[in-house]
């Protein structure tokens, strides 16, 4: 029988601490859950505006192949039959995303994957030739030594220019021609008439929102907000057995090696008095002149195929824009390069040796997940606890 208060405590209330707790309280263990926001949910919390759930830390949308994934948050929510078809817009021209036959055909009036392919094709060869001899080498010696030069190599000059060059150069804030090749490993192309961005079985939005999914993840555990797990560490230290930490790894030793790197965003979110902004979820802006990379307008994420939005007569949107990241920004995609992957290697050295802590989540592990990917990682962290 443990002398201490709690069994574990579970520092963060997002999907990876969440999923955790429920599992540890189920299993009859004293969890104590603290979170430095005011809210649960993480990332994915949805705040609602007047009838509207609003995505505060960007479009969330669930997709997944896991069935036992699926399975465990069918258990929390009744799933919509969203489906993520996000448009672009570049200079007032709308194309549908991701580049599928309606693209092409908006983008050149063709019909046939064999005409669509043609066009990139010569596209493609042109634009490899004037590069290749550019750079005084044959076409078979050429290898694209920067995005832009990888980019049309993939998908010819139209869809380069109208559809990757402003939007990456806003996310990245440097030009293609000065970003690595490597960002770009691949630009899927499908030549089917199909606009479902991801390739899931599953997909879908929590209706009534994320926060009242994560709510029923962990009824019945104890959860403190505006608790900073640092703000107290000695005392939370002593509270429980054991620890799953889900903030930074970096934060949790002082940043004594130095500091992780993020990709960071902000978010200018505005109600407006009409019933109707954009017609979409999610509208990519891709040309260089908008400031923003993206518009999302949230009541689309659940509401019906036959809704004319008019129910509400108010709209919500936010505009999303890329920023580079500074110590105490909000840390939103780790940088994975071989720089912070080193650093992050030697932190992992060091929690390997922290005692009853476990390390999780995003922050915990550096690493970019998708909700699926979390809630697969901390269901395989509480069995793994289990066996202990
Ligand atoms: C812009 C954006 C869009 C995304 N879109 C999608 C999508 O469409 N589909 C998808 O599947 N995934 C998406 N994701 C990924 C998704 O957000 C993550 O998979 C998920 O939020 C990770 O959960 P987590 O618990 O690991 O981390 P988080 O959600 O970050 O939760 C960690 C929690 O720990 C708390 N915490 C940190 N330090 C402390 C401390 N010292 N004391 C107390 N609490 C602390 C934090 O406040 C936070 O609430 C997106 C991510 C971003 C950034």
């Amino acid at each position: 029988m443990s002398a201490k208060q709690y069994d574990y405590l579970c520092v963060g209330a997002g999907l990876y601490g969440a999923v955790v707790a429920h599992e540890l309280n189920k299993a009859g263990k004293k969890v104590l859950v603290i979170e430095k926001r005011e809210h649960i949910a993480g990332n994915a919390y949805t705040g609602n505006i007047d009838g509207i759930n609003v995505h505060r830390y960007g479009a969330h949308i669930f997709h997944t192949n896991n069935e036992k994934v699926w399975e465990f948050v069918c258990g929390f929510a009744d799933f919509n039959s969203f489906v993520n078809s996000p448009k672009a817009n570049f200079k007032g021209e709308i194309y549908s995303l991701p580049f599928n036959m309606n693209t092409f055909k908006e983008m050149w009036g063709v019909n046939t994957p064999e005409e669509a392919k043609a066009i990139i094709d010569e596209q493609r060869k042109k634009a490899l030739s004037e590069m290749a001899s550019k750079r005084g080498v044959s076409l078979e010696e050429f290898v694209p030594d920067n995005l832009e030069e990888q980019a049309i190599s993939l998908v010819g000059t139209d869809i380069y220019e109208k559809l990757v060059k402003g939007y990456t150069e806003k996310q990245w804030g440097r030009e293609c021609k000065d970003l690595p090749a490597f960002i770009i490993k691949r630009l899927p192309v499908r030549f089917t008439f199909d606009n479902n961005y991801f390739n899931a079985r599953f997909q879908g939005i929590p209706i009534g929102g994320y926060t009242r999914m994560v709510e029923k993840i962990l009824e019945g555990v104890e959860v403190r907000l505006k608790t900073d797990f640092f703000d107290r560490r000695d005392v939370y230290k002593g509270i429980a057995d054991k620890i799953i930490y889900t903030g930074p790894i970096d934060e949790y030793f002082d940043f004594r090696l130095g500091h992780l790197e993020y990709r960071t965003l902000r978010f200018e979110t505005e109600k407006l008095e009409i019933p109707d902004f954009q017609h979409n979820a999610v509208v990519n802006f891709t040309d260089s002149e908008t400031p923003y990379t993206r518009i999302i307008e949230h009541k689309w994420f659940e509401f019906g195929k036959d809704f004319d939005g008019k129910d509400i007569p108010a709209t919500v949107i936010s505009r999303e824009y890329s920023k580079e990241w500074k110590n105490g920004d909000e840390p939103y995609y780790p940088v994975n390069d071989e720089k912070n992957n080193e650093l992050y290697q030697r932190y992992l050295e060091l929690a390997e040796r922290e005692e009853n802590v476990y390390f999780g989540g995003r922050l915990g592990e550096y690493r970019y997940y998708d909700m699926d990917q979390v809630i697969e990682a901390a269901l395989g962290r509480a069995e793994s606890l289990f066996k202990e």
